[in-house]
Order: C-alpha cells, then structure tokens, then sequence
C-alpha cells in the first residue's frame, strides 16, 4: 500500500498536518466565479453543524447497494434522510463525478473532464466545500482510494490528507483507519472519505458480481470504521454525513449514455443518504414528489449545514427537506373543508372488459 502526500512526495503513510493556516488559505484559495450568497438563509440552530463528513462508494449503484451485506449503512438509514434514486453529474465517471460532487456545479463549469492523475497545479476552476470551508476556519481532510484525488488537494486548503495508489479492499480499510485517526486527533471540520474497491471490483468482476456484494461489505465496514471514531470523538452528534457515490454501472463498466444515445440510469443513479444534527430521522425523500436529488446537491447541503456560503449560479440546491422541522409538503385540508365535487375516490372501479383484451 502506497500513501501520497502531495506536494512533499513522501510515502507511507502520514498526512500533512498544517496548523491551520487560515489566512494563507484565503491567500492561496480561488476566488469564486460569481458573488457568494451569505448564508442569509442559514438553517434552524438544531440543524447546524460543526462538522461534515462525504463518504463516496465509488461505483455504488444504489440497488446493489440494497443487497449487500451492509448492516452499518442499512442501519443508519433509521436515522437518516435518504433517497436511492439520486443522480450523478453529467459525466458519470470518477473524476468529473466527484469534482461535482465537492464544486456543486457541472463539469462544463468545474473544468475536471478527465478521469486521470492530474497534471501538476491542475484543480477545479471552482472551490470545492473543502476550499471554502478551510478559507473560513474549518480544518480540512481529504482520504481517498485512488490517486487522482490529488485534484482535491490545491496547496494550502487541505490540512489532512491520506490518498492510496491501489483500490483494494484493504486499502478501503486502511484509508478508512487514516480517517478515524485524523477524527480522532484532530476532530477535522470538513472531510471527503472515499473508498474505490467497489469500482474497481465492478470493472473487473462485474457490477453486481458477487465479488462486487463483497466489496460492498468492506466499505460498509470501512464506513463503519469512520462513524465509530466520530463516536469516539464525542463529535458524531455535531457532524452532518453523506453516504454517496460518484455513478453505478452496469456489465463491466459505466458511462452516462448507451451507445443508443439513451441515458444509462444503472450507471446515473447513486444513493444519497444524509444524517446529522436536525436531519429528518428515518425518511425516504423519494416520497417527496417535487424533489429530485443531483449530487452537486451535496456540495450545497454541506456548505448549508456547515455556514458556509454558497457561490450564487451553482447547479446544486440545499436539500433544506432533509430538516426535521420543516414541512415536507402542504397540510391536507380537513375533509370538510374539501369541494366534494373534485374529490374523487381513490380506487375507480374497474369496467368489465366488452372487448377481448
Ligand atoms: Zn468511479
């Protein structure tokens, strides 16, 4: 197992470990694209959180996620606001996928179309929550499976960072134990905890595979790993999680298109799960008919959630439904208060067939 530092190209295993060099963040930080929204319509004092963490299953295609062994996760969804039916970005490849995922904005405008190492002193041409938590005091971490998430370490906005060169299930494990003691120590503020063995299973065995349910049972435990050093910590009260992904995948592979032109939604749906201070416990947001859920939402929730303000013209919302105080939908008049003429009965009866049918 290999652990990049970059910038220092250092092995095994350790992080940088920064002070907190807040204002030399703000120096070295992009300046967002457009004016920035304050945080105007910051959410009730219950729904605040002190710190954020995005755990990304790489590849995990929310269906096979349903049926793996995954106690952990399956578990937290009593206490979280879910839907299983969130979309990828419009490029449905790692890279692209999670530099939406992290810039709340398209890859048109976040610039990241390539899904490889990036070449030196390349980054999104946007701020990434991470960026903008650390420019406003927040420490940050990044822990990944793979290393083209170099992307995500611009110098001098990320102070703690493990990225492994291989995905395999121990490296899912092992990056997950570099999480938990950078939790434990430090109590970061915002964090990006990525796990890529499920991916690189699914291009090697098949999504779906039985190998891939293995994978997925891993990261379960990996995510679990993560989840008990917040514990730990005394912090897993004050913390808003997400469990995403970055794309499913269908065969061996995944892309945002079949070679109809049709959009392949094996390959664009990924689950999105949300817990937290204040976060609606329990819940399945696919219920809520007007919400549709885009993973640059994610960027959004966690700036929301965190204060942080978010950049004007992104294409992702805060997904203010997740909050347990807020109303869902409109109250249902009392029945009295119904015309009877425009209520109907729920089941019509079903006329006899004169035709064969
Ligand atoms: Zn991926």
């Amino acid at each position: 197992m290999r652990w990049i530092i970059p910038g220092l190209g250092l092995l095994f295993g350790a992080y940088i470990g920064l002070s907190h060099p807040g204002a030399l963040a703000q120096a070295t930080a992009p300046a967002p694209a457009q004016g920035v929204v304050p945080a105007a319509t910051a959410p009730a004092t219950q729904a605040r959180a002190k710190h954020a963490v995005i755990f990304s299953i790489d590849g995990c295609r929310p269906d096979v996620l349903l049926r793996a062994d995954t106690p952990i996760i399956h578990n937290l969804l009593k206490e979280a606001a879910f839907t299983f039916y969130a979309e990828t970005t419009d490029i449905a490849i790692t890279l692209p996928s999670h530099t939406s995922m992290l810039t709340g904005v398209k890859p048109a405008t976040h610039g990241i179309n390539f899904n490889s190492d990036p070449p030196d002193g390349v980054y999104p041409k946007v701020p990434t929550v991470l960026e903008i938590a650390h420019a406003h005091g927040l420490t940050t971490g990044v822990f990944s499976t793979k290393s083209k998430f170099t992307v995500f370490t611009r110098p001098n906005t990320i102070d703690y960072v493990a990225i492994s060169k291989e995905s395999s299930s121990a490296d899912d494990i092992g990056i997950a134990n570099k999480a938990a003691e950078a939790i434990k120590s430090h109590k970061p503020g915002a964090m990006l905890v990525h796990f890529g063995n499920n991916d690189r299973t699914g291009h090697a065995k098949g999504w779906d595979s039985p190998e891939q349910l293995e994978a997925l049972a891993g990261a379960d435990k990996s995510v679990g790993i993560v989840l008990q050093a917040l514990k730990d910590a005394g912090i897993y009260n004050d913390t808003l999680i997400i469990i995403s992904a970055d794309h499913g995948g269908s065969g061996t592979n995944h892309g945002d298109k079949l070679q109809n032109g049709e959009k392949d939604w094996r390959s664009r749906y990924i689950p999105w799960i949300a817990v937290g201070p204040g976060v609606r416990k329990n819940y399945d947001l696919t219920n809520v008919r007007s919400l549709a859920i885009h993973t640059e939402d994610t960027f959004a929730t966690a700036c929301y959630f965190l204060g942080l303000p978010i950049p004007a013209g992104i294409d992702g919302k805060p997904v203010t439904q997740i909050i347990a105080n807020r109303n869902l939908v409109m109250p249902v008049p009392p029945a009295s208060a119904r015309n009877p003429a425009t209520t109907r009965n729920l089941v019509t009866p079903i006329q006899p067939a004169t035709t064969p049918r």
